[in-house]
């Protein structure tokens, strides 16, 4: 017979020859048994040695055993021993029921040949070994969720408090330098003037920073309103925010009919915003075209926006949706690197994904997911 180490048994039985027989059956087999002659040693013997399984008589002479089983399994600390009912051929089929009602794990009827038990009592071990696995490892989850969400919330804090806070005295020295460069505008040589514009420069580009840092920060707490969305009529508010630089590049931008979907309407603009600035600051020598469309795939909404400008090397097509991650030199292309990290944040807020396809020099198309239940075609 196979060794099962430690695997502990409690045999509750007073009649004292039957339960001699199955505790012989139960050792033969590999278990460790320990043997109660009433209710009231079952309840203690449970507590003390938390056992993989009780077979428990129904008929104890103290307390009863439906009695018992309903005192383990109402105890926490006993609740996960299996309880096997072991009952006598003249059961009633209500004794049956009474016994799986209170809370027994199956119910037994004697006699039982040795390899019936011992059969039983492994696939039950089995059970509550698989459980025992699975209530570890939800508790643990369950630790590492909560961590994750004290990180995360500690992180969004940090990020505020970086963002919102220094506001205050970055614009006191805005305020100040300003004050200092006009005071002493005359008196100032060109060497002083220029180092007067960086500074400003800094203070501005600092703002953007923190403004959009801000944003970020704060998407996971405001994503909530999720409402029925028409796309295009998203769209439509996005190209009219950007006309000046589709003005200025001269941009075609075409849109094929969009879906309506479930989602955060001001959250969504926010994304489509992101990619269509994004398609018209990367533009190439070439005249810009600018491509919106949507398709139906695997029950999701399949975004694409698509352009004709200088292009991804495939290599980085990952490391552009992390936040501060730029591709070019600030002078070459402005920018803070965090539009693409709150398009994904965004994206996956909403159940979705975002990713991009491009070749260097030939253009990129950005893509993006929504479930679609909850969405219907507008
Ligand atoms: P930002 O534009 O402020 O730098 P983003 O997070 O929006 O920040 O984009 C990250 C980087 O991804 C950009 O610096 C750029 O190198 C690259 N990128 C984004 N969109 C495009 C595009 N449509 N074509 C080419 N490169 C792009």
């Amino acid at each position: 017979m196979e060794e099962m180490p430690h695997i502990v048994i409690v045999n509750a039985e007073d009649n004292e020859v039957t339960r001699y027989a199955r505790s012989r059956v139960l050792q033969r087999a590999g278990y460790v048994v320990r043997e109660a002659i009433n209710g009231a040693t079952t309840l203690a013997l449970v507590a003390a040695e938390h056992p993989a399984v009780v077979l428990l008589d129904v008929k104890l002479p103290d307390i009863n055993g439906y009695e018992v089983c309903r005192r383990l399994k109402s105890n926490p600390a006993t609740a996960s021993t299996v309880v096997l009912q072991v009952s006598a051929n003249f059961v009633e089929r209500d004794d049956k029921v009474r016994g799986l009602e209170g809370g027994a794990d199956g119910y037994l009827i004697e006699p039982l040949s040795p390899d019936e038990l011992i059969a039983t009592i492994r696939s039950y071990v089995r059970l509550q070994q698989a459980e025992e696995k699975l209530a570890k490892a939800n508790i643990e989850l369950h630790r590492q969720a909560t961590e994750l969400r004290r990180s995360n919330e500690e992180l969004q804090q940090f990020a505020y408090v970086v963002s919102h806070d220094l506001q205050e005295p970055l614009r006191a020295i805005g305020v100040y330098s300003e004050l200092l460069i006009s005071q002493y505008q005359q008196e100032a040589g060109a060497e002083v003037q220029e180092y007067a514009r960086y500074i400003t420069e800094g203070i501005e580009r600092m703002r953007t920073l923190m403004t959009e840092l801000l944003q970020y920060a704060r998407v996971e707490s405001q994503t909530k309103s999720v409402t029925l969305t028409d796309c295009h009529q998203i769209v439509l508010q996005v190209l009219e925010d950007l006309q000046l630089s589709i003005e200025e590049t001269g941009a075609q931008i075409t849109c094929d009919p969009l879906p309506a979907v479930y989602a955060d309407r001001r959250r969504l603009a926010q994304v489509l915003r992101n990619l269509l600035s994004n398609a018209l600051k990367y533009h190439g020598p070439q005249p810009v075209r600018i491509h919106i469309s949507a398709s139906q795939k695997d029950g999701e909404w399949h975004f694409q926006v698509h352009d004709n400008g200088i292009g991804i090397d495939p290599q980085f097509a990952d490391r552009i949706f992390v936040i501060f991650q730029r591709l070019h030199l600030r002078h070459e292309y402005p920018g803070t690197g965090i539009g693409l990290a709150m398009c994904k944040k965004i994206i996956e807020q909403h159940g979705g994904r975002i990713w991009v396809e491009s070749r260097l020099g030939e253009g990129a198309t950005f893509f993006f997911t929504l479930p679609m239940e909850h969405t219907h075609n507008a």
